[in-house]
Order: C-alpha cells, then structure tokens, then sequence
C-alpha cells in the first residue's frame, strides 16, 4: 500500500512537493484557498490590475492521482493533520508549508481571494489619483515596487524609505549600487538609513506624513508600508521542542523538522532553515524533500539521507524594476537589464506556474 503524505498549504513549497510526489505516495494537499497566489506578479499587479487575474492560478488541475482539499488545518500531530471542520487526514507524513503573510495588495488575508482582486483594485484606483507617493522598506518587494511605479507612472513623484545605508546589505556590493543609480535615473527619490518613526498600519497603504528617525517629516498621497513577510506558523509552534527564529519563523534540525515528532516536516516561509523567505529557497528545499520521503517510503532511515544545506549567501536574487530594466545577482556575478529581463522582468515566471499547475 502506498504510503499517505500530507502537505499542509499550497504555496510554492506545497504545489511543487505534492505534484513531484504524486505518483510516488498518496497525496493530500490542504489549502484553504482557490488558487495559487503568484507573488511574483503582485507587485505589477499594483499599476496594472489586468494582471492580477493572470496571477491567480486555479489548483483545480495540479494532482492526476492525489487530491488537494479545499480547508484549513487547525492542527498536525504524528498521525496526521486536523481540519478546521473537526475532519481528520491521516497520513504516515506530514509536510507543513503554511507559509507567510504579507500587506494588502500584495498577498490574500486569509483565504479571501475576492478580497485580493478587491484591494487590488482600489490601491490601483489610489495610486492613479496621488502624486507623491512614499514606499517604506527597500527590500526586494519595496525596491521592485518603486521600479514598477516609476515606469508605469513616471509622473508620480516616489519615494523609496529604508532604515539600511545600503540596498540589499547582505548581497554582494555591486548589486546594491547597480539598483540604486537606475532608481535615481528612473527619478525615484531614495532616502537611505533612516527610519519611518510613526507608521500608521503596517499591513494598509494609506495617505499621511512620515516622521523619519532624523526628525525630518514628509507628506505623502499614498504610503505603502513593505515590511516583509511574516511566517504563518500557528500550526508548528504549538509541537513539542520547537524553536522560534525571526519574523515569527520556526527553526528546523538539518532534516527540515521543526519539532521533536519524527515524521513531522516544515519548509518554505514557514521554518528556518539557514535560507531567506523566498522561492528560490523553496527551489532547493523542495526536490531535497522530495528525494528524503521517496528514500523515507523505500525504507531508508532519516539518519542515512543527506542533511539539507541551505543556499547560504549565495542564494540568487532578480530585481526587476519594471519589464525593461533591473538588477540581479546569479550566485557568482551580477547581471544588469537584459538579463534580469529575460530571466524575470517579462514574463514574471507566469508560464512556467502556469505549466506547474496544468493550467493551459
Ligand atoms: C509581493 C511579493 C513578491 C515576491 N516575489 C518573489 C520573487 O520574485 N522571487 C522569490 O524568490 N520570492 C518572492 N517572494 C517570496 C515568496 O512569495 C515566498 O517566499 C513564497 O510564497 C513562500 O512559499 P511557501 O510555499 O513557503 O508559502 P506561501 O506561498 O506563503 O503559501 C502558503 C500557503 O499555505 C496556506 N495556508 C496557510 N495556513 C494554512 C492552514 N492552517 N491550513 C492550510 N493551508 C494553510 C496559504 O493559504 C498559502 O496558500 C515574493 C513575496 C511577495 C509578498
């Protein structure tokens, strides 16, 4: 008899781990959502709406012999995982995917998809009727933000807040300075190792004024705060002997377990295992995953499967700024426009999600 997984949350972790394994064990993906919300997207999304029915993906055609069930886990224990409704999924092991959460429009509250198109559309409508506009966080979500409005919109007057002296502080220096000599030639405004004292929401854009850590004080039309992402994990926390790390993440051991229940994972956004909160680190975590249950069900024990290793420092990063311009770092050098172009800035990996989720 094959052997029961369950995955819980259909994220990037989620689809890619249960399609790989669909074959090989009888699946269960639980996901609470109707489709796949392609982040990627959600940031052009922003100056133009059309895009955001292309970045929901329907999960409807993801699995030929497994299922993904419409609901929300309240609970995973060593024999399997507990749904909101009381049903109970068994499974011989348990993958918890669940994720992270990030502000409005970038990411659905809850499952609400209907409400994602909604506050798409209405900052859409905001962001049309301001003039000055105040980005706070210059990671890769607020920098490609600011390169998307500054070429969509080159009327609008931006500008990009971040408490660190430099972008992308931990990559190579290059690509920090590449990015911000094209934001300036873009006329995007950057103030740099400052922070916003007085945010009102965290997860909202709004229209106000920003008092900054040197006391200086701007109003804006519309701020959109772009904080990072936080981890969803409600589900893991509550395991025996697990470990918090930053931005509400848990630790994992080299296998990828966050608790003391052996056959209890956790990858992607969720758990901390040595990578950022990206799906690039998805990328490495989930064929790892993959190899360790198929060696798992052919009766290997953990202890003879290869530790994961992390991507470290060198995890490649793509930061368009807009369809046409960019900068990225490739793991070993930097690329500019074109590259950054081919690679992301056109096409938004919407083709291959959309071949990922057998949807045409
Ligand atoms: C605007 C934006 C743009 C981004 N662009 C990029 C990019 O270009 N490149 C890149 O590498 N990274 C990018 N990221 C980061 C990337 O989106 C995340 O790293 C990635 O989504 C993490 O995948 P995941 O599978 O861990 O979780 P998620 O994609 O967050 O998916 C988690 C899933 O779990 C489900 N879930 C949550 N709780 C439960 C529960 N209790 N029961 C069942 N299901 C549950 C959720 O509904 C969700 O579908 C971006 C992030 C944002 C916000």
């Amino acid at each position: 008899m094959s052997k029961r997984i369950a995955i819980v949350g259909g994220g990037y972790i989620g689809v890619q781990l249960a399609k790989s394994l669909d074959e090989h064990a009888d699946v269960t993906l639980i996901e609470p959502r109707s489709h796949l919300v392609h982040t990627p997207a959600m940031i052009r999304a922003v100056v133009d709406p059309s895009l955001t029915d292309r970045a929901l993906i329907p999960y409807d055609r993801l699995l030929k012999n497994g299922k993904v069930l419409r609901a929300r886990a309240s609970g995973v224990d060593a024999n399997g995982v507990t749904l909101e409704n009381g049903q109970r999924v068994e499974a011989d092991y348990i993958v918890v995917a669940t994720g992270s959460s990030n502000a409005t429009p970038f990411k659905p509250v809850g499952d609400d998809i209907e409400g994602l198109r909604e506050a798409n559309q209405r900052i859409h409508d905001q962001l049309m009727a301001a003039r000055s506009i105040g980005i706070v966080g210059a990671g890769a979500v607020g920098t490609e933000l600011a390169g998307e409005i500054a070429h969509a919109m080159p009327d609008k007057k931006i500008t990009l807040i971040s408490d660190t002296d430099r972008l992308f502080p931990t990559m190579p220096e290059k690509l920090g300075i590449a990015l911000v000599g094209k934001l300036r030639d873009m006329g995007v405004n950057l103030i740099l190792g400052k922070r916003a004292e007085n945010l009102q929401s965290m997860t909202e854009p709004y229209a106000g004024s920003l008092t900054l850590s040197d006391g200086s004080e701007y109003e804006f039309d519309l701020i959109f705060p772009v904080l990072g992402s936080r981890a969803s994990s409600e589900l893991i926390e509550v395991l025996p002997d697990t470990q918090m790390s930053t931005a509400n993440r848990v630790k994992v051991d080299p296998w990828l377990r966050p608790s003391s229940l052996p056959n209890v994972f956790a990858a992607g956004d969720v758990s901390d295992a040595g990578d950022g909160m990206t799906i690039v680190a998805a990328s490495r975590q989930q064929p790892w995953l993959k190899s360790t249950l198929k060696a798992l069900m052919a009766g290997k024990t953990l202890e003879e499967v290869k530790p994961y290793k992390p991507w470290g420092p060198k995890a490649p990063i793509l930061v368009p700024l807009g369809p046409k311009r960019g900068s990225s770092f490739l793991g070993l050098f930097t690329a500019g426009d074109w590259v950054t172009r081919k690679m992301k800035g056109e096409d938004l990996f919407l083709k291959k999600y959309y071949k990922l989720l057998n949807q045409g």
